[in-house]
């Protein structure tokens, strides 16, 4: 008899923003994530993150969809194979975020904050230690509707922030790179974001509604993220969704400690590629640094799959010797 395993199967996701040429430092959060799914036999999700109008360019998220699948990657769910649950663009999900905050409007969760971005940063840098929520300056989370009504016709948009309730517990997750992770969300968070005073949704409200519709179980990435966990396993709960399990793996920096960003053009695939690198070569480098493989040598992304374990990686930022690659 053929028996099913009643073991979810894995569901990870890179989503990358095409908000520049994607670089060495975007690629090794991709192998990890891509890793940690082939080796459970799941599905990887490739999702546009294309959210920022501003800053979002269509060519950067072909280029980086071309360059992923240069380095031999695949996704088995994305904006160009298509898959059950789509859109896999933000740019075309935003009536899954507004359905979103309609639920947590009805569970009285969200409040419109009128104080502008320098009242915040004001008050926020306050000497004597406010809290977060009384970041919003005019306790806005108190005002009634007529008093809101006063501040539309004066002219002022409100962005839309989440209500955290009194006595909300301390969020508490194991991090499969960096171990048991705690967090006082009003403490360090506060009422923050979910809709800018712009009309684009905030990022802590899309990734988790997309991570949750998307039934993502792994999250794989970056661990200048980590502080934003606590929030979104938070909303999770709150939406009702499974929250899931999260690796922030480390990052790639410059031989001065600055994170590898899209500002150092000599490290986009892009760049490597005209410059007639193997696709091998990069993902040798990336491997090496992971300690996948004792030293550098060509190899393709399918060639490491079953060498990750989460929980043996480094915990503090990879130095890379730019110099020497480009
Ligand atoms: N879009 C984010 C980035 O490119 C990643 C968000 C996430 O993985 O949760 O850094």
């Amino acid at each position: 008899m053929h028996m099913t395993s009643s073991f979810p199967l894995s569901r990870g996701r890179f989503a990358p923003s095409p908000t520049g040429a994607i670089h060495l430092g975007n690629v090794w959060t991709a192998l990890l994530a891509w890793l940690d799914v082939r080796q459970g036999g799941g599905a990887f999700v490739l999702r546009m993150e294309d959210l920022d109008p501003d800053r979002s360019r269509a060519y950067y998220a072909a280029q980086l969809v071309d360059d992923l699948r240069w380095l031999g990657l695949d996704w088995d769910e994305g904006p160009d194979v298509g898959g059950p649950y789509v859109p896999y663009a933000q740019n075309e999900r935003r009536s899954c975020y507004a359905d979103a905050l309609s639920i947590l409007k009805q569970h009285d969760l969200v409040y419109h904050c009128y104080c502008t971005r320098a009242e915040v940063r004001e008050a926020a840098s306050a000497p004597h230690g406010l809290a977060p929520r009384e970041f919003c300056p005019h306790r806005c989370w108190q005002l009634s509707m007529r008093e809101q009504q006063a501040r539309e016709v004066s002219g002022r948009r409100p962005c839309v922030r989440i209500r955290i309730p009194d006595g909300t517990p301390e969020i508490v997750f194991d991090d499969l790179c960096r171990g048991p992770q705690s967090e006082k969300l009003m403490q360090v968070a506060g009422d923050f974001v979910l809709r800018r005073a712009d009309g684009v949704h905030a990022y802590q409200l899309a990734v988790v509604v997309d991570d949750g519709l998307m039934a993502i179980n792994r999250v794989v990435r970056g661990a200048d993220l980590l502080d934003s966990t606590a929030r979104q396993i938070w909303l999770h709960q709150v939406l009702g969704y499974p929250p899931p399990e999260f690796a922030h793996v480390p990052l790639l920096v410059d031989p001065e400690g600055h994170r590898l960003s899209k500002r150092q053009a000599a490290l986009a695939i892009s760049a490597l590629r005209a410059r007639g690198t193997r696709p091998t070569t990069i993902i040798g480098w990336l491997a090496a640094w992971a300690g996948l493989i004792p030293a550098h040598e060509e190899v393709r992304p399918v060639d490491l799959v079953g060498l990750l374990d989460l929980r043996q990686l480094q915990r503090h930022d990879i130095t890379v010797d730019t110099d020497t690659l480009c």
